[in-house]
């Protein structure tokens, strides 16, 4: 791993997705910072996000992550015009996961998080508008919620203005400037940009900007979200939750429609970061909601959408600088569809990279070399398997 020393002052950042956003309020503590984007804040996979907040669950290996996570989202509750909405979670289970499910309520369970497994009937007394015939419980998380992903980004983005960092929004970084073996600035289509670091968040374009020799294993894939307005509106208290076996998941909005998420498939190179569901998931969807939740006999399609994020081998973002990279850059990127919820600890990691300070929670899962070689052809594996 790269890390640079004292003389680190103006730090580019290249991209305001959450990662970028995220990376700028922590550096903006004591550096300057300037962010650059080709178009806006949130305006690519961030913006399209369905906002999920769940670490205990993906980060359930690595109990310091979730915990740092979980934590972030309540400290920055009600600030810079953001919100954090708690709501429980239900991950509901066939018969061939309950061993699995069982033996993770329990471990997560002695690491002191609220959660804990409800067989189905369980679960119908709790929440009746489920029908689990087919279903043998599910795991509840009590430590859950959502965000608006737009309101998350900008919030990000005015508390780093706040302390000093600048966001231009309409440049489109083309080329990063090295000199003997450092990174020197970056050159936009507006001009040259010095800087002593650069940390290139730029989503699943991010090896589009890698000098030639470096590269991380990442690949771009779609994911897709419908919304469905139900007979009536769903409670103020109806969960968020994942069924597995069927590869989705949902949660309500404030208004008490219902979003769906799923579809994820890799792609090899995307037109464009956002399009329409398919109809093939749409009839999914239309397929399987009504027998499970009540109220759906009539639903209405709100909206639906699909948006482009960049995966790794083992799902875990890349939060580091990459092997034969010059001095001073970084990449953030393969966040794998769980970019809002891991986004806390973008900013900690990148500047332990950079300074050397603790991020207090463990970063090698981050780490670049942990691959043993970059191979951008792997099989995607989505994080609906976890
Ligand atoms: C439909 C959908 C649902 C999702 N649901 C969830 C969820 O419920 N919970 C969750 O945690 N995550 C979810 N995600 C994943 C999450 O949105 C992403 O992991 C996260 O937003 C990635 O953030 P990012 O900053 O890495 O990338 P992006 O948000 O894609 O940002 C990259 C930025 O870089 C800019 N850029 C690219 N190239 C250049 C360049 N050359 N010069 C300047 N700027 C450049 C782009 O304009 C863009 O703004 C979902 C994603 C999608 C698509």
């Amino acid at each position: 791993m790269n890390t640079t020393d004292g003389d680190l002052e103006h730090v580019v950042i290249v991209g305001a997705g959450v990662a970028g956003c995220h990376a700028a309020r922590d550096l903006a503590a004591d550096h300057d910072v300037t962010v650059l984007d080709r178009t806006g804040v949130a305006a690519e996979a961030t913006g399209l996000s369905a906002g999920i907040v769940a670490p205990t669950l993906f980060y359930s290996d690595i109990p310091g992550v979730a915990r740092h996570a979980n934590a972030f989202f309540r400290e920055f509750d009600g600030t810079h015009g953001f919100g954090f909405t708690e709501r429980n979670r239900i991950d509901v289970m066939t018969d061939d996961e309950l061993a699995d499910a069982r033996a993770l309520t329990e471990r997560l369970g002695d690491e002191g998080f609220p959660v804990s497994f409800l067989g189905s009937n369980e679960v119908t007394d709790r929440y009746s508008e489920f029908d689990f015939e087919g279903f043998a419980g599910a795991v509840l998380y009590e430590d859950t919620g959502w965000v608006d992903p737009y309101t998350y980004a900008t919030a990000l983005q005015s508390a780093a203005e706040a302390r000093g960092a600048e966001f231009h929004l309409d440049s489109e970084v083309t080329d990063i400037d090295v000199e003997n073996g450092t990174v020197v600035g970056v050159e936009t289509d507006a001009g040259r940009v010095d800087a002593d670091a650069v940390v290139i968040a730029a989503g699943w374009r991010t090896r589009d900007l890698l000098p030639d020799g470096v590269d991380v294993p990442i690949r771009p894939y779609r994911t897709q979200v419908v919304v469905l307005e139900p007979d009536e509106p769903l409670s103020e208290r109806f969960p968020l939750g994942r069924i597995k076996s069927e590869h989705l998941y949902f949660r309500p909005e404030h208004n008490g429609d219902l979003l769906i998420g799923g579809g994820h498939h890799p792609v090899e190179t995307p037109a464009t970061a956002s399009s329409d569901a398919d109809e093939s998931f749409r009839l999914e969807v239309a397929d399987f909601v009504p027998g499970f939740i009540d109220g759906f006999g009539d639903a209405g399609f709100v909206n639906g959408w699909a948006g482009i994020d960049a995966a790794s081998p083992d799902t875990r973002p890349i939060v580091d600088a990459p092997e034969n990279a010059p001095a001073g850059l970084l990449v953030v990127t393969g966040f794998n569809g769980l970019g809002i919820m891991t986004s806390p600890v973008v900013g900690p990691t990148v500047r332990q990279r950079l300074t050397g300070t603790d991020a207090g929670f463990p970063t090698e899962p981050f780490a670049a070399d942990r691959f043993e070689r970059v191979d951008t052809s792997f099989e995607y594996v989505s994080t609906s398997e976890i």
